[in-house]
């Protein structure tokens, strides 16, 4: 069973006459990294906003883990352990520490001081940020912030992670870092990857690359390193 599913999902904003999604069908099987490419407003931020329920279909149903998510009811706590999300600008809150951004969603998620910092410890070690902990967000890089909020995506141990042009703000160098990391902690976290990149040379890089266009997939491509 695929661990998410879009059925026909429509998504569509002001009494439908603005149509953003028309249709989508869709599966990804457990484990997979898939790219979703297609040109900028075709709808992939839109798509992966509706598999991360942070928003809802006009019609059609997604999904996820085995699970229909439920018209007008909130979802977010189930998904919160299911489901990381990375942006293209890291969402991280400018005040406070690279830790405390990351430990957040763990205390949240109801995860004891001791054992989120341990996991952070273990993160930020693996994606070579484990030397900046104490620093405020505004002191760090470009990518290091989205190593940070990579860290802080994967905190509660998702299954699926869905990152929307994680390296779209990025320079060419720190964003083939950033990826190969990307693919490197779904694979040793058995994650199931979702990405939507205009950068066709790291799509290619994923066991699926999904084209969308005018709203709906138009065409996907198993490539050769396919599981
Ligand atoms: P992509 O990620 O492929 O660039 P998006 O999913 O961000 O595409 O956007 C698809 C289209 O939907 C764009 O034309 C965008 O302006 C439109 N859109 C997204 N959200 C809304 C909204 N809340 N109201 C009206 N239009 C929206
Ligand atoms: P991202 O940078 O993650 O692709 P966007 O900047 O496209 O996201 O969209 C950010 C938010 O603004 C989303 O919640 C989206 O629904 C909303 N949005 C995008 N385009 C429009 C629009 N044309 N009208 C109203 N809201 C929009």
């Amino acid at each position: 069973c695929p661990i998410l599913i879009a059925e026909d999902v429509r998504k569509s904003y002001e009494n439908d006459a603005i149509r953003v999604l028309n249709g989508v069908n869709f599966a990804v099987h457990r484990g997979q990294t898939v790219a979703l490419c297609g040109p900028s407003g075709c709808g992939k931020s839109t798509l992966l906003h509706l598999m991360g329920a942070l928003d809802e279909p006009t019609t059609g149903r997604i999904s996820v883990n085995g699970q229909w998510l439920q018209r007008g009811r909130s979802t977010l706590h189930l998904l919160r352990h299911q489901v990381g999300f990375v942006f293209q600008l890291h969402h991280l809150i400018p005040g406070l520490t690279l830790e405390e951004n990351c430990l957040i969603p763990a205390v949240a998620a109801g995860t004891s001081h001791a054992d989120a910092r341990q996991r952070l410890l273990q993160l930020a070690e693996r994606t070579g940020i484990a030397h900046r902990l104490k620093q405020p967000i505004q002191k760090l890089s470009g990518g290091e912030r989205q190593r940070t909020a990579l860290c802080r995506a994967l905190m509660n141990r998702p299954g699926i992670l869905l990152a929307d042009e994680p390296t779209g703000a990025l320079d060419e160098k720190t964003s083939a870092q950033i990826f190969s990391l990307l693919m490197e902690l779904a694979q040793t976290e058995e994650i199931t990857l979702v990405m939507a990149t205009h950068d066709r040379s790291l799509a290619r890089q994923c066991d699926r690359l999904v084209e969308m266009r005018d709203g709906t997939v138009v065409e996907t491509s198993v490539s050769s390193e396919a599981k």
